[in-house]
């Protein structure tokens, strides 16, 4: 065998490279590539088994047996660089994920579209005079009539764009022919936000609270950086300091990285930043296409676009010359994974930031306590802005007792009958549980003066649960172990879960009774309860039901911002960062849910909901109210949300977290053991406990095996181990799972999630 191509292979001018593959396995494969090895991070094709994969070249290869050849080379220069690597490297070690699998979360797809192409007048020989401009049109009326709205649009415009306005091939051809103008093919970048219009507006001079935070950070730039915690009430203007941070970021040349919770439910955030920097900034977001995600990268890299803004998945953009990163509030949940890799982007952020000597910014109304216990060691360091800008004061927060006023959900079985035209006697009264007479009262004043209502449920559908009044029978999941919830719109009953959707039960399906009730009230329940007894309200909903499209979120928005709205009902979607000037009411249906959650996080979500969502009223001249509803008014959750005591409220909980222990006071890991059968998923997690222990002799501590609170997730059943124990101990052990542990049984899974969120 001496074919050419062979020889070239065999011979000395082959390299070896190893090769990181997006499997969940945590080893690098060697191929063989013709001539001198790709450079490290370049991306390559091979085969794997009967497969062909895409992986990145990580560095030289050892010679081993039945070593295959790369297909093909794709990229002319690495698609991760030095910096992004070693990032993609420090995620693969802590969160004990393949490095494959990393990478591939870390990168855009590559572009499989072709870039669009346009043609594109430009002029060349600009005539201002009239006389001139008499002299080389004459009759030529058309021709000079499509210069001059060439020159009116600065010089440039596509070819398309002048046949809109009805401008002829041939009138253009004929002012190329005078030498006038040129038109030539340019690619056309895909950005979704080019098209939005920029309002221009004055920006706010910072307050002297605002400048003294700046002060304390701008002098860090450039000389090591640093991580600073900015806890800053509602409408505090903590975006103005991203804003004013950024500006002197740009001034010494360099770049940054904005991250946000959720893209799509900031808009506001995203038109502020393109108010202040124009096309400096690449807005990066789930709802980009393959394409437009690869152009906004080509753009930062090549560093026509100086500051990415983004949520989880941004963390990763490759913005050249870093100089700060900011994370916008960085309590919220979203910035974790919940997939391998398991990385939280806000930590992500500050270790990105630390590598490359940029400033981190954290910022929240209500700091995560990890972020705050790391403030209170010092290894960040604490800004405070402690009033709201312009003289506004914190809205006046009251509680309305529900325990007084009949008892959780006995209304919400109501027949579904049309609203109750019938009787003369006005509109019906809604049940005081889901609507109580102060709350009521409270709205009809807010419509009565044209200022708009924001109501939270942190719970969608009409009623989450269907429940046989004979035997007690709950309809659960086929897949797993929650109830259905009733969605009265699409008329289904919904697991919130998996997805999984089923018609309304009319029967039992233990007992056969017909006596079904459908409670546990939704946000859809609560929007029909509004329409009804304040008939002609202009109601709004937002909740992943209304905001399935690309573009929802943002269109009912921008219906509550015009005043075509007066009573916005939403989930905790609608608690973050909007900022609506004529919003004077906020109205918490019930405050409770969410606060006996298995969790030991639920108190703190739970308060960050109830302060953010307070933080909605009174952002304008107007002074704001707002309206709990609850059945437990004298937890310590409640007291602290109503008082908007932050500090008292971390006191607290950070105090109830060390006994027994939990972060932030101890670092934790949980296993997940799942498997379709359940004595599987349980002799599994019990074989791991037991291997782990063996080896682990008690550090890190290890709790379980015990079933999850959802011991049914999209047909698995589930079982969990908890490590917890110092940082090194938790990583090592979990690190000898992922390397050593065999798994004990076909149709076994273990996950493994270092600083989970959730325990659930
Ligand atoms: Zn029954
Ligand atoms: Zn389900």
């Amino acid at each position: 065998m001496s074919g050419p191509r062979a020889a070239a292979m065999a011979g000395p001018d082959a390299s070896l490279v190893e090769v990181a593959l997006p499997l969940p396995v945590r080893r690098l494969f060697t191929y063989r590539v013709p001539g001198p090895a790709p450079a490290v991070g370049t991306r390559v094709q091979v085969p794997f088994r009967n497969r062909t994969l895409t992986g990145w070249v990580l560095g030289p290869g050892k010679d081993v047996a039945g070593m295959r050849d790369v297909l093909a080379v794709l990229d002319s220069r690495p698609s991760v660089g030095g910096e992004l690597l070693d990032l993609a490297r420090w995620i693969a070690e802590y969160y004990v994920a393949p490095v494959g699998m990393v990478l591939r979360a870390m990168l855009p797809a590559p572009a499989t579209a072709a870039p669009r192409r346009r043609l594109v007048a430009r002029v060349v020989r600009p005539i201002g005079t009239l006389a001139e401009l008499e002299g080389v049109f004459g009759r030529a009326q058309r021709q000079r009539e499509a210069f001059e709205r060439l020159l009116e649009a600065g010089g440039r415009q596509a070819v398309a764009a002048l046949a809109e306005q009805g401008f002829s091939r041939s009138v253009v051809r004929g002012l190329e022919a005078k030498g006038l103008i040129r038109v030539a093919g340019e690619v056309v970048l895909r950005d979704p936000f080019r098209e939005e219009p920029v309002e221009k507006g004055d920006a706010p001079t910072p307050t002297a609270g605002q400048r003294g935070v700046l002060r304390r950070m701008v002098g860090m730039l450039g000389r090591g950086g640093g991580t600073f915690l900015l806890h800053g009430v509602t409408s505090s203007g903590k975006t103005l300091v991203y804003i004013e941070l950024i500006r002197s970021v740009l001034r010494r040349g360099e770049g940054a990285l904005m991250l946000v919770p959720e893209i799509a439910l900031t808009p506001q955030t995203v038109a502020r930043f393109r108010r202040a920097f124009g096309d400096l900034v690449a807005v990066l977001h789930s709802g980009l296409s393959d394409g437009e995600r690869f152009d906004a990268w080509t753009q930062l890299r090549s560093g026509e676009k100086r500051i990415a803004i983004g949520a989880r998945s941004a963390v990763f953009a490759p913005v050249s010359a870093l100089g700060v990163v900011v994370v916008d509030e960085e309590h919220d949940g979203s910035y974790k994974q919940s997939e391998s890799p398991r990385y939280s982007a806000r930590d992500v952020a500050v270790v990105r930031a630390g590598r490359a000597g940029a400033v981190c910014l954290l910022g929240s109304a209500t700091p995560s306590l990890e972020s705050w216990a790391n403030a209170q060691g010092g290894k960040y360091t604490l800004l405070e802005l402690p009033d709201r800008v312009g003289g506004g004061v914190l809205p006046e927060v009251r509680i309305v007792d529900l325990r007084s006023r009949g008892k959780p959900d006995s209304g919400a079985a109501r027949p579904p009958s049309p609203n109750s035209a019938s009787g003369a006697s006005g509109p019906p009264t809604p049940p005081v549980h889901v609507i109580s007479p102060p709350l009521l009262d409270a709205l009809r004043q807010r419509v009565g003066r044209s200022e708009q209502t924001i109501l939270l449920l942190n719970r969608r559908g009409y009623a989450s649960l269907a429940l046989c009044r004979s035997c007690g029978d709950i309809t659960e999941c086929t897949h797993c172990s929650v109830s259905m919830t009733l969605h009265r719109g699409r008329r289904r009953m919904i697991c919130h879960h998996c997805g999984h959707t089923a018609r309304p039960p009319r029967q039992c399906a233990r007992c056969g009774s017909t006596e079904l009730s459908f409670r546990g009230l939704g946000t859809e329940q609560v929007e029909r309860i509004v329409l009804e007894s304040l008939p002609g309200t202009r109601v709004a909903r937002m909740d992943m039901d209304t905001t399935g499209g690309k573009w929802s979120h943002r269109d009912i928005l921008a219906r509550v911002e015009s005043g075509a709205v007066d009573i916005l009902v939403g989930t905790q979607m609608i608690a973050k960062g909007l900022d609506f000037h004529r919003v004077t009411l906020v109205g918490v249906i019930n405050a409770d849910i969410g606060l006996h959650l298995p969790d030991f996080r639920s108190c703190e979500r739970t308060f960050q909901l109830l302060s953010q969502v307070a933080g909605r009223a009174g952002r304008g001249h107007l002074r704001g109210e707002v309206i709990i509803q609850t059945y437990v008014p004298d937890h310590y959750v409640v007291r602290a949300a109503v008082a908007h005591d932050y500090h008292g409220f971390v006191e607290r909980e950070l105090s109830a977290r060390t006994d027994p222990r939990y972060p932030p006071c101890v670092r934790m890991a949980r296993i997940l053991v799942s498997s379709p059968a359940q004595s599987a998923a349980l002799s599994g997690a019990e074989s791991l406990a037991v291997w782990l222990r063996g080896r682990t002799r008690s550090r890190p501590e290890i709790l379980g095996p015990a079933p999850a609170p959802i011991e049914k997730l999209h047909g698995r059943f589930r079982w969990h181990l908890l490590l917890r124990g110092r940082a090194s101990e938790v990583g090592r052990a979990l690190n000898a799972v992922a390397d050593d542990f065999r798994s004990p049984g076909a149709g076994i899974r273990i996950s493994l999630d270092r600083d989970p969120l959730h325990l659930m």
